[in-house]
């Protein structure tokens, strides 16, 4: 019943003319892969050029963070109304962020809210670190990154979200989970949770994805379990046919 969907995260690669050359190799066999919702989320200096080209295309776009306060002397920062004219989605919480750039649980909380009440559709990310995962804390972990990372929704908007597992041990490493440890998460410590704050239908609609070296050779491992609906895609987001084969994967 849940539509897949294959995000790429560019991350911090590509200038303009790298983007826009990229697109222009993928738009073609992503237009023709209707199955999936595809998504791309360049780095915001391209996001215009790149937003441009998608135009009328049925190829998603969105930023990879954005600010929760509407406008004002927050030098550096870009607000949510910047990204709306832009596009469609926002990547938030990701793990990269929660490390280097001082993300918490209430950060990416706010910025949820202010992602939704402009109409934009967040794409939450959550996952445990190596060590965590070691301990055995990976329920207390995902589970409170859910909890605190996704109050305060309503209704309407809790069915919209799209929530990334990413175990962080997992993210450019080559060392992805497996599909059924993948699973095994998301059920119980991403749906279950979110089904005691709002609800069994929600926790049922929305997408849940996996990220953390995904590849054209593992894709159809995570996309074959019940519980993950697509992928958010780092590193193999960057070339075309990478891509390309992970996005004909979840179709
Ligand atoms: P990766 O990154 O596919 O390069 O592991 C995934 C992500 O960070 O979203």
């Amino acid at each position: 019943m849940r539509k897949p969907m294959v995000a790429g995260n560019w991350k911090m690669n590509k200038t303009v003319a790298d983007a826009v050359k990229l697109i222009n190799e993928l738009l073609p066999e992503l237009q023709a892969q209707t199955a999936v919702d595809r998504v791309v989320c360049p780095p915001f200096t391209a996001l215009y050029s790149v937003s441009e080209l998608l135009k009328n295309s049925g190829i998603g776009c969105g930023a990879q963070d954005l600010f929760w306060e509407a406008k004002g002397a927050f030098t550096g920062e870009i607000a949510p109304d910047m990204i709306a004219e832009l596009g469609e989605y926002v990547i938030i919480g990701h793990s990269e962020r929660r490390t280097y750039f001082g993300e918490t649980d209430e950060s990416v909380n706010k910025k949820v809210l202010a992602a939704l009440s402009i109409g934009l559709t967040p794409i939450v990310c959550v996952g445990e670190t190596l060590a965590e995962n070691q301990s055995g804390q990976t329920e207390t972990v995902v589970t409170r990154q859910i909890h605190n990372g996704l109050k305060g929704l309503s209704t309407a908007d809790a069915e919209k979200i799209i929530i990334a597992y990413e175990p962080v041990w997992a993210i450019g490493t080559g060392l992805a989970a497996t599909g059924p440890q993948a699973n095994q998460v998301i059920a119980d410590y991403i749906r279950k949770p979110y089904a005691a704050m709002y609800g069994d239908v929600a926790a049922q609609a929305i997408r849940v994805l996996y990220g953390g070296s995904v590849k054209g050779s593992n894709a159809a491992e995570f996309f074959g379990q019940p519980d993950i609906d697509g992928a958010l895609v780092g590193g193999a987001s960057l070339k075309k046919t990478d891509f390309m084969e992970i996005v004909n994967a979840a179709a």
